[in-house]
C-alpha cells in the first residue's frame, strides 16, 4: 500500500546541507526532511578540521583573500560569482551557527578560535592564515547537533530511515519524490512543490576512502535517471592523509598544528614540492607528492605509505626552522597536552585502529578518496540546471557535497565544504520556499511509483548469475587503479569499458532476502547500482578531459590547458553510455594564473 504525504518543500537528506535548508524553508512553508539515516548520523558528523571564514579573530584576514585562495585552490575551475558569495556570507554564517548554540573552541579572550588549514593564506605575505573555525576536532558533529535541535524547534517534519529512490516530474516540473521506508518496506509518495537534494557524496566507489558507507551518490543517480545531467564528475579529491589501509581520515588540522610528512629517508619531502607553504599545500598537490615519493621507492620500508609526524619534538624543531610564531609573536612550540586538547579524536582513532599514540610515534598514512567536487549542477540560488545555458528545472534544488554550484572547481580547500553546506543549504532553503509559495502543487502522474517498483523488481528477479559483492569489489579496483590520483588515456579507456561490462553484469544480480522489513540487502544493492552509474560517468568525463587540473592529473596531458579546457563538464547517462557537453567558467575578478606554492 502506498502512502502519500503532501508538503510545500521536501528535502532529501538530513546532513549539514539538508538541515540548513530545512531550517530556513521551515520558517516559511510546510517542510519535511526525508533521510535514509537518522540525521545526526550523516557524514557531516565526521568533519573534524573546521569551517573556514575570514573572521580575523587571531590575525588580519579578509573574505576577499578567502575568495582568492578558493579560486586558486579550485585551479581556476570554480565559478567566481559563487565563490565570492560564499566567502562573504561565510562570516555571518559562522556567527549564525554560534548564535544557534554551536560550542566553538575559544581564544583566551573568548572569541571563536581559528587555526591554519591547507591552501588558506594571507594574500600579502603568502603565509598560512588562521581561518578555520573549529570545535576541537568535532566541528561537523557539533554543526549537526546544533542544526538538528533548531529544526526540531522549528517543527520541521522528519521521515528518518526513508530511502528516496525516484524523483517525480510532471511536464518538466517537480512533483515530488518516492521513498522506501526501511522499517516496513512500504513505498511512500511525497508530493511537493519544491524538492531539495542534499544527499552527500559518492566516495564508496574507491577502495581506500574516508567516506561513510552511505556515500553512494543516491541523489545524483536518481536525477540522472530522470534525464538530467551531473557536472564535473572527473574531479574527485584524494585527501593525502588517510590511515594506512583503512582510509579513515586524519584531519589536515594535524598539519595545521605543525605536523609534517616524512618519507623513508626521514626527509620532510613537501619542502621539495611546495617550498613556500610546504605541508599545508592544497590536497591535490600533497596527494600527488605522496604518490610520487612512493613510486620512487621512498615509501616507508618501500611500501605505499609515508609518515605523518605530530610528535612535539619533531613539530617544534621544524617550527623553529620555519621561524613559525604564535599570534603574540613568540616562537611556536606545541606540548603533548595541547595536542591532546586540539585533536582528541585523532589521538583516539590512531590508538584504536593502529595501536599508535601520535604523541610518541608517527602515523602511517596514504591518500584516501575523500570529496566529490562534482555533482548535481546548480546556479547560485541552489536551483538545479539542466543544460549548458543554465536553464533551471522548475522546483528542483540541490545543495551540499551532492551538488555542484561550483565553488570548489577542480579541487576543494579544506574547511570549504562546511562553508558550502551552510551558505548554499540556507540559500536553497530560502529560494525553494519562495518558489513553493508562488507555485501550485503539480499533478501526480498516474504511474508515480512505477519506476521505483521497476527498480526493486529488477533486483529481486535478476538471473542470480552474478554477486553484488564481487561487482562492487571489481568496481572499486578499477576506480582505484585507473581513475585515481594519476590517470592515463589507456587506463581511463579500459576503465570505461570495464565499467560498462560491470553495469551489464549488475543486471544479473539477484538479492537473497525477500523480507519487506529492514531489507538492507535490497537497499545496499540498489546503492551499488548508483555507484556503478556514477563511476561510468566519472571515468568517461576524465577520459575526455585532456589536461591536468586540480584533482584530475593526467600523466599524458600533464599541464593545465586554459585555452581548451577552462570549462565545466556536463554529463548525461544514455543507456550504457555517457553524453558530454561543456559550459564556461564564470570569471569575475581573478584571472587565471599558474599555481605556485
Ligand atoms: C571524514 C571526513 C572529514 C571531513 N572534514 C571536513 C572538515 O573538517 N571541513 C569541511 O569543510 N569538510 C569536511 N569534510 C567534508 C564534509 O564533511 C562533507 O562534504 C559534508 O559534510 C557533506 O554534507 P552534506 O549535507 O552534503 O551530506 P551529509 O552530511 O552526508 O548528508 C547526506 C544526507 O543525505 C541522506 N541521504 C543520502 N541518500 C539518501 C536517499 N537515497 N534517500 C534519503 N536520504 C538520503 C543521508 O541520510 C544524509 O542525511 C569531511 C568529510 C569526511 C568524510
Amino acid at each position: 500500500m502506498t502512502k502519500t504525504h503532501v508538503f510545500d518543500v521536501v528535502i532529501v537528506g538530513g546532513g549539514g546541507a539538508g538541515l540548513m535548508a530545512a531550517l530556513y524553508a521551515s520558517q516559511n512553508v510546510k517542510t519535511a526532511v526525508v533521510s535514509k539515516l537518522y540525521p545526526v548520523r550523516s557524514h557531516t558528523g565526521a568533519a573534524q578540521g573546521g569551517i573556514g571564514a575570514a573572521l580575523g579573530n587571531l590575525e588580519e584576514d579578509r573574505w576577499e583573500w578567502h575568495a582568492y585562495d578558493t579560486v586558486k585552490g579550485s585551479d581556476y575551475l570554480g565559478d567566481q560569482d559563487a565563490i565570492e558569495f560564499m566567502c562573504e556570507q561565510a562570516v555571518q554564517a559562522v556567527y549564525d551557527l554560534e548564535h544557534y548554540g554551536l560550542p566553538f573552541s575559544r581564544t583566551k579572550d573568548g572569541r571563536i578560535a581559528q587555526r591554519p588549514f591547507g591552501g588558506h593564506t594571507n594574500n600579502e605575505t603568502k603565509k598560512p592564515v588562521r581561518r578555520s573555525c573549529y570545535a576541537a576536532d568535532r566541528t561537523g558533529h557539533m554543526i549537526l547537533q546544533t542544526l538538528f535541535q533548531q529544526c526540531v524547534k522549528n517543527e520541521t517534519t522528519f521521515f528518518n530511515e526513508f530511502h528516496v529512490m525516484d524523483l517525480i516530474m510532471q511536464d518538466g516540473k517537480v512533483a515530488g519524490v518516492v521513498a522506501l521506508e526501511l522499517a516496513t518496506g512500504e513505498i511512500h509518495i511525497f508530493r511537493a512543490k519544491a524538492v531539495i537534494f542534499a544527499t552527500g557524496g559518492h566516495g564508496r566507489m574507491w577502495e581506500i576512502t574516508s567516506n561513510a558507507y552511505a556515500y553512494t551518490g543516491d541523489g545524483a543517480a536518481v536525477v540522472i535517471r530522470r534525464g538530467l545531467p551531473v557536472e564535473d564528475m572527473e574531479f574527485f579529491q584524494f585527501h593525502p592523509t588517510g590511515i594506512y589501509k583503512l582510509g579513515i581520515l586524519i584531519t589536515e588540522a594535524v598539519r595545521g598544528e605543525g605536523g609534517v610528512l616524512i618519507n623513508d629517508k626521514g626527509e620532510r619531502f613537501m619542502e621539495k614540492y611546495a617550498p613556500t607553504i610546504k605541508d599545508l599545500a592544497s590536497r591535490d598537490v600533497v596527494s600527488r607528492a605522496i604518490y610520487l615519493e612512493v613510486k620512487e621507492g621512498r615509501g616507508i620500508n618501500g611500501s605505499n605509505f609515508v609518515y605523518l609526524d605530530i610528535r612535539p619534538d619533531v613539530v617544534n624543531s621544524y617550527a623553529e626552522k620555519d621561524g613559525r610564531t604564535r599570534p603574540d609573536g613568540t616562537p611556536y612550540r606545541i606540548t603533548t597536552k595541547e595536542i591532546a586538547d586540539k585533536i582528541p579524536d585523532i589521538s583516539d582513532f590512531c590508538q584504536t585502529y593502529l595501536g599508535v599514540d601520535p604523541v610518541t610515534a608517527p602515523m602511517p598514512v596514504q591518500p584516501t578518496a575523500h570529496y566529490a567536487m562534482g555533482g548535481i549542477p546548480t546556479n547560485i540560488d541552489g536551483a538545479v540546471i539542466q543544460d549548458v545555458n543554465g536553464t533551471v528545472v522548475p522546483g528542483l534544488y540541490a545543495a551540499g557535497e551532492g551538488a555542484c554550484v561550483s565553488v570548489h572547481g577542480a579541487n576543494r580547500l579544506g574547511t570549504n565544504s562546511l562553508v558550502d553546506l551552510v551558505v548554499f543549504g540556507k540559500q536553497a532553503g530560502i529560494k525553494a520556499a519562495a518558489y513553493a509559495k508562488q507555485s501550485d502543487l503539480a499533478e501526480l502522474p498516474d504511474d508515480a511509483e512505477a519506476f521505483t517498483h521497476q527498480q526493486i523488481q529488477q533486483l529481486k528477479t535478476g538471473s542470480g548469475k552474478e554477486k553484488a559483492a564481487e561487482i562492487a569489489q571489481e568496481m572499486r579496483a578499477v576506480m582505484s587503479d585507473k581513475v585515481g590520483v594519476f590517470r592515463t588515456e589507456e587506463g581511463l579507456r579500459s576503465a570505461v569499458e570495464e565499467l560498462k561490462v560491470l553495469r551489464k553484469r549488475f543486471l544479473d544480480v539477484r538479492i537473497q532476502d525477500s523480507t519487506p522489513q529492514f531489507n538492507m540487502e535490497l537497499l545496499n544493492t540498489w546503492e551499488l547500482g548508483n555507484l556503478l552509474d556514477l563511476a561510468l560517468i566519472t571515468a568517461k568525463s576524465a577520459l575526455e578531459r585532456k589536461e591536468s587540473r586540480g584533482a584530475h592529473a593526467r600523466e599524458d596531458f600533464n599541464k593545465r590547458d586554459d585555452k581548451n579546457w577552462m570549462k565545466h563538464t556536463l554529463a548525461w547517462l544514455k543507456e550504457n553510455d555517457v553524453e558530454l557537453a561543456y559550459k564556461p567558467v564564470k570569471v569575475t575578478r581573478f584571472e587565471p594564473q599558474e599555481r605556485t606554492y
